[in-house]
This record gives C-alpha cells, structure tokens and sequence, in this order.
C-alpha cells in the first residue's frame, strides 16, 4: 500500500504492523515435545546425548562377542573390563553438523577393539548401505535360545533391561517412566555386525542402531588406497584412525 504525501506519521500505519494496543499472544507452555522439536532436539544433540546412556550396555555386549568374532581377543577384553567398569566414552563423530544421522564410535586404542555405530530418530534406517551393516531379524520375542554362546554360533544375542530414560533419545515418543524397557543386541558373527533394538515397555522390538566391530590391530598395514572421498555418500569427510577409515556422514567403513 503506497500512502500520500498528507498523511501523519502516526496514520501511516501498515496493515501489516499489529496495533501496539492489542495484547501479543504469549507463546504456549511447551508441556509435552512436539515432534518437530524432538527432530531438531536430535540433530543439534551430540551423538553421547543420545546413545551415551547405552555405552556400558554395549560394550558388556562387545565383551560378550569379542572372543567368538576375533578368537583369542576374549581375554585381553576381559581383563581391559574387570579395570573399567563402563566401558569406553562414545565420540560422535558427526557431531555439530546438525545431521539426523548419528555416526559414532566406542573402543580402546589399547586393545585395538572398536564399535562402529549408526542410529537415525525413530527409525530402522542403515542409511545408503555401508558395507558393514547387518540388518538381522529382531522377532517379537526376540528369538532367544539357551543362555550363552554356542561353539559355533552364527548370531549372538545380549539383552538387558534399561531405565526408560536410557533409550528415550533413541525413541519417537519417550516411554513411560515406569516401563519395563529392553535392549537387545545382536550379532552376526562372521560378518562382525549387527543391530540393536529396543523395547519400549509393550514387548515389540524396535531396531533403533546398526553396529560393526572393528579390530585393525593386528594389522598397521594400511591398504594401498588411501580416499579422500567416501564412495557411498560422495562427501568428504572420512575419519582415519589406525588401521581403518570410517565416513563421519554415512558410516561407510574401510578396513585394509
Ligand atoms: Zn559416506
């Protein structure tokens, strides 16, 4: 709206400029998380946020498998275990970035032993197919055998009970305060990767995390093909460690 030249300032008012007599609506009390701030809560979370309260359930688990994956790692584990008592600290190693995709990493330079791990909000997402994800059946009761590992086993599993609180950030909607929320852990073991659900309280597993166990330590050799770019997602911002190469996007994993 164009105005003429007679009008007072104070007529010259927009449409679009509120009166300064009407009362401004006051922003409603946030009594419950609605879903979009749950989406960006999770993308400005660091990677511990949201799977920090699960480390000591992963790496009992890892301490679990090591053995049977790598044959004779068993009982350096064991022993790195009796001086620790919740395992190693979990890096983030996208974090910052803003991105609904949590690459993240757990282990010990000592043993040489680490846990590569991927997890989206509320869903059961192995992304663009790194090559080391494992998407194993989780029934509904979870398909467990006898307690401990077979000789010979092909999948392991390891479930433990949790606070609710410990795998809400992994959840669309946090579970009640009160329920009987589960973890279940599984592994194939020649392919050293697996998924981890979750039971929010009604029994129904919900693979929440994909994971792959890396052990570079026997091997300084570094492969012949040192990238730059990850050939899954196309970035460019490959973590190298010793021994292994891990895409900080997509969880893309190279090991010589
Ligand atoms: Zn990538």
């Amino acid at each position: 709206m164009r105005l003429g030249p007679g009008d007072s300032p104070s007529d010259a008012r927009s449409w679009f400029a509120p009166p300064d007599q009407v009362p401004q609506p006051r922003r409603p009390e946030l009594v419950a998380r609605s879903e979009p701030s749950r989406i960006s809560g999770w993308a400005s979370a660091r990677c511990d946020e949201i799977v920090g309260d699960l480390r000591g359930v992963l790496w009992r688990f890892v301490e679990g498998v090591a053995g049977p994956l790598y044959p004779g790692l068993g009982p350096a584990v064991a022993a790195a275990g009796r001086v620790t008592k919740w395992g190693p600290v979990l890096v983030g190693l996208n974090d910052g970035r803003g991105a609904d995709v949590k690459i993240g990493l757990t282990g010990s330079e000592h043993l040489g032993l680490w846990l590569v791990l991927r997890t989206r909000l509320g869903q059961s997402d192995h992304g663009p197919r790194p090559g080391w994800c494992a998407d194993l059946p989780v029934g509904p009761n979870g398909g467990f055998g006898a307690e401990g590992v077979r000789e010979g086993a092909r999948i392991i599993s390891g479930i433990e009970a949790v606070k609710p609180s410990d795998v809400a950030p992994l959840l669309l909607a946090a579970p009640h305060p009160g329920a009987a929320t589960r973890v279940l852990a599984r592994v194939d073991v020649r392919r050293r990767a697996g998924v981890v659900a979750v039971d929010a309280g009604d029994g129904l597993w919900l693979r929440r995390l994909f994971f792959t166990l890396v052990f570079p330590a026997h091997s300084d050799k570094r492969g012949e093909t040192f990238r730059v770019v990850c050939p899954v997602c196309g970035r460019r911002r490959l973590a190298q460690f010793r021994g292994f190469d891990v895409c900080s996007d997509c969880g893309w994993l190279h090991t010589p």
